[in-house]
């Protein structure tokens, strides 16, 4: 009978084997401890969300407009995947209460994102995002905090060499004017544009300063700048970022081009970069202010502040660098019965999982090969067991980094292993 094909893995989408879940561990761990060390809540939301309220707060990002993952619909709700974290962590601050307790909440969340993006490096099509967000404060300070959080983690989980961009893009006050002078800037250039921004020019002008074909790029140096349109609380604002940065040695670019595309995204935006990359796909955090996002989900208007940073690629840096922890064996001890003896193999395991992670070789297999794989599993000790042994109830300890081996009690391995 011809075997039937093997299902593989989803496009888009991989496995993280248990070779590089240490580097998991380690980028995840770094950000909890730095999250934890400013102060900040850890929270779960699910990972379906109503496709409205993606819908709501995304509609013109290529993530809910072109990559979103829709479920089937099943009852009365049209669900998706979410495509990033804050819509849903702002919808629980309200539904959990979190609003009625003292102000602001920090709050972050680790988890799976999804987007039917192009499988690429870098790009994938489930990928893990840390999410923080300063919901309830409109105070410059924590723009300047969640920044120094995302430069903290990268720092700890060992990405040195990092690039910030910052800019300002103002807020519903003084951004209509300058959206005023872009436009008018580039009517008379449309038909120099690529079609992708001709489109943007009629539906959403900011967006053709983060174009990145090549067709556009001459044209971007003597737009105006949104920088010298704020109003004067944006101002004061964009102001304080940068004073608060400086005083804290974190050194910035200010790119005129960084935007974002939602009207509810308010004043400060930055990205950061690994030194001498600027692709969008090599980002490794991007955040910004959202004043606008609660009351865009139906709630009461409410300031926050917060960032992404992906997982995946920041992992992908650590793994580059490879002074990561050495891999660990999966166990420290390995029992190996010379015989057909599970029972006695799996109670002499028990004894001995009370004072080190054990695992038993239960293949029928000659001891030569059953020593063979502990030696390549790179085990502390091994426990050998022969019949005899088993009616005894003892067994031989062999300490494999000093080939010593002892004869002793099962009662007497907890001591011998410790
Ligand atoms: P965004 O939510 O698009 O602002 O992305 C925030 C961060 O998430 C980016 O800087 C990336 O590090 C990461 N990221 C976004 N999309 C993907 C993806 N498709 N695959 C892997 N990482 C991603």
């Amino acid at each position: 009978m011809p075997r039937a094909q093997p299902i593989k893995a989803a496009r888009g989408v991989r496995d993280i084997l248990p070779a590089t879940i240490p580097l998991w561990r380690q980028a995840e761990q770094g950000a909890a401890d730095v999250a934890r060390r400013f102060g900040y809540q850890e929270i779960a939301t699910p990972i379906i969300e109503q496709l409205e309220l993606i819908q709501r707060v995304g509609e013109d990002t290529d993530a809910v407009a072109k990559e979103l993952y829709r479920l089937d619909k099943r009852g009365s709700q049209e669900l998706a995947l979410r495509p990033e974290a804050t819509a849903g962590v702002v919808r629980a601050y309200f539904e959990g209460g979190l609003n009625q307790g003292p102000q602001p909440s920090r709050l972050y969340l680790i988890g799976p994102m999804f987007r039917h993006d192009k499988p690429q490096k870098g790009r994938y099509r489930q990928f893990f995002q840390f999410n923080v967000e300063v919901i309830g404060g409109a105070s410059s300070g924590f723009d300047a905090e969640v920044i120094e959080l995302a430069l903290g983690w990268l720092n700890e989980v060992g990405v040195q060499d990092l690039r910030l961009e910052l800019n300002s893009i103002g807020d519903g006050k003084c951004r209509p004017a300058y959206l005023g002078r872009l436009t008018e800037y580039y009517r008379p250039l449309k038909s120099s544009l690529h079609a992708d921004s001709q489109l943007r020019l009629e539906r959403n002008p900011l967006r053709l300063l983060d174009s990145k074909v090549a067709q556009d790029q001459p044209f971007k140096a003597g737009a105006p700048k949104i920088t010298d349109y704020l109003c004067d609380e944006c101002a004061a604002h964009w102001a304080a970022v940068r004073r608060l940065l400086d005083a804290a040695g974190i050194e910035y670019q200010h790119n005129p081009y960084l935007v974002r595309g939602l009207d509810y995204y308010t004043r400060t935006v930055f990205e950061f970069y690994p030194g001498g990359a600027s692709g969008q796909q090599d980002a490794l955090a991007s955040g910004g202010r959202y004043d606008g996002l609660a009351e865009a989900e139906g709630w009461p208007s409410t300031p926050g502040v917060g960032f992404a940073g992906g997982l995946d690629r920041v992992v992908e840096l650590i793994a580059a660098k490879g002074d990561q922890a050495a891999v660990k064996p999966a166990a420290d001890v390995l029992v190996l019965p010379d015989g057909d003896f599970a029972v006695e193999a799996a109670e002499v395991a028990r004894i001995c999982r009370s004072v080190r992670s054990t695992a038993v070789d239960y293949e029928p297999k000659s001891l030569a090969a059953k020593m063979r794989s502990a030696n390549k599993l790179g085990v502390k000790f091994v426990v050998l067991l022969t019949p005899e042994d088993a009616a005894r109830r003892s067994a031989r300890v062999r300490d494999m980094a000093s080939g010593e081996q002892t004869e002793l009690e099962w009662v007497e391995l907890p001591t011998r292993l410790a």
